[in-house]
């Protein structure tokens, strides 16, 4: 049986300014995965002392896990030593740099310099996402030896355990486990957990909600003697999750929705055209990037202008004068003219307000319309973000609109 040692990092611990939760929670997570927990070791945040605890404690066990210190300041020092006693180096990694300069933005305010510190990734090692913060959390393997390193906050540190530690520690279990994402989309995280609150007690296999940019999704983790008795034990859960959240789970461990959704138009022999406004291309890059898409997607226009939007699709004058760009009557003309124009299957369309600035009008930073037209079919969506954040609206705004493709493709073909 894996040993594994849980060193808590942190001052205000040692001086009794708060409770260590952190371990209390690992030791009957680990347990879950039949590792044992040998030793609970506390540190303060300074340099030597924790690079000594650790070297003790992988002179005595297979995995150590290491939280809290990960923040952004000079006694944040975490990262720094594991990464240094295991022999791992550090370099600044752009995609995270960028995803904690937008975290920042979403919540308007400007990013200090110091948390570039969490962008630094060991080489060779293993990042884990933080949904719920900046800080990333890590993985080191080397040599037979396991350090895994999480954020202090136990809102961040626990749905960062389920969603990458469990399977990252898979090797150290006694048995095998297995795990599912349920995606879905078009529902918000604390709706669909509601829908399901009763698996979300289960004990194997357990049931964890998380969010991620505009999605809502599911972790089903089951632990057994081999992984066909994991299997089973998940694929009840996951039935039962698919008949509550109906419509709005589109797939299990797929890839995106722009995956779904290619392949959707691919079984049903359908083409696709796009006519944006916020998101300007964003959706046919998301389709485009799925290889074999030239079979599917026809079109995609950029109709920033409302000039261009009359002139390209046929919005009518009117319908921009009396209600604005805007507005579902003229996401739906879009819809309706990049049909027209590109012989597509199916058009959809995406005319909001990104942000940060408002466009003049008193609608507010978030809102968009979107809309699909085909010949038996049209409809129109709003959403309104409540962000601030011209990234994430346009992101998610894009992701809401291959999700119209697929409910409307998944509903055509019954
Ligand atoms: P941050 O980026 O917020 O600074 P961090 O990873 O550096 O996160 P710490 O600075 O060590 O973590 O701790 C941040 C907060 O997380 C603490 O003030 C405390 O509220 C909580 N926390 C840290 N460690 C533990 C723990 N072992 N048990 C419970 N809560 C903890």
């Amino acid at each position: 049986m894996a040993i594994c040692e849980i060193l808590s990092v942190g001052t205000e611990i040692l001086l009794g300014d708060i409770l260590n939760t952190n371990s209390k929670y690992l030791s009957v997570e680990l347990a879950k995965l039949g590792i044992s927990v040998l030793r609970h070791t506390t540190v303060g945040d300074n340099h030597e002392r924790l690079a000594a605890a650790l070297k003790t404690a992988l002179e005595r066990s297979d995995i150590v896990i290491a939280t809290g210190g990960l923040g952004p300041t000079q006694d944040d020092i975490t990262r720094d030593v594991c990464c240094s006693v295991m022999g791992f180096e550090l370099e600044l990694n752009a995609e995270i740099a960028e995803k904690i300069k937008s975290y920042f933005n979403s919540k308007g305010i400007e990013m200090p310099e110091s948390n570039l510190r969490q962008a630094y990734v060991p080489v060779g090692g293993t990042v884990f996402e933080n949904n719920h913060g900046t800080a990333p959390g890590l993985g080191l393997k080397k040599d037979g030896k396991c350090v895994v390193i999480l954020p202090g906050p136990p809102y961040e540190m626990a749905p960062m355990y389920h969603e990458s530690v469990v399977p990252y520690l898979a090797e150290y279990s006694d048995g095998a486990i297995v795990s599912h994402t349920v995606r879905t989309m078009g529902i918000g995280e604390s709706a669909m957990a509601e829908l399901v609150s009763d698996l979300l007690e289960n004990e194997n296999p357990t049931v964890a909600p998380y969010a991620k940019k505009g999605e809502a999704l599911l972790r089903v983790t089951a632990k057994a003697e081999n992984e066909e008795c994991a299997e089973k034990l998940c694929a009840p859960v996951i039935e039962e999750i698919r008949s509550r959240l109906g419509g709005c789970v589109y797939g299990i461990d797929s890839a995106s929705i722009e995956q779904r959704v290619v392949e959707l138009l691919k079984e049903n022999s359908l083409t696709l055209a796009t006519a944006e406004s916020c998101t300007a291309g964003y959706i046919p890059k998301r389709i485009t990037d799925i290889p074999g898409a030239s079979s599917v997607f026809e079109y995609g226009a950029i109709t920033y202008s409302n000039d261009i939007k009359q002139k390209i699709l046929g919005v009518r004058e009117e319908t921009l004068k009396a209600h604005g760009a805007v507005s579902e009557q003229t996401a739906r003309e879009m819809a309706a003219g990049i049909r027209r124009v590109s012989g597509a299957d199916i058009g959809i369309s995406v005319t909001g307000i990104a942000g940060p600035g408002s466009d003049g009008t008193n609608k507010p930073v978030g809102l968009c319309y979107i809309a699909l037209d085909a010949e038996d079919f049209t409809t129109c969506e709003k959403i309104e973000t409540g962000k601030n954040d011209r990234e994430y609206n346009r992101y998610v705004n894009a992701s809401r609109a291959l999700n119209l493709v697929r409910v409307y493709i998944e509903r055509k073909r019954g």
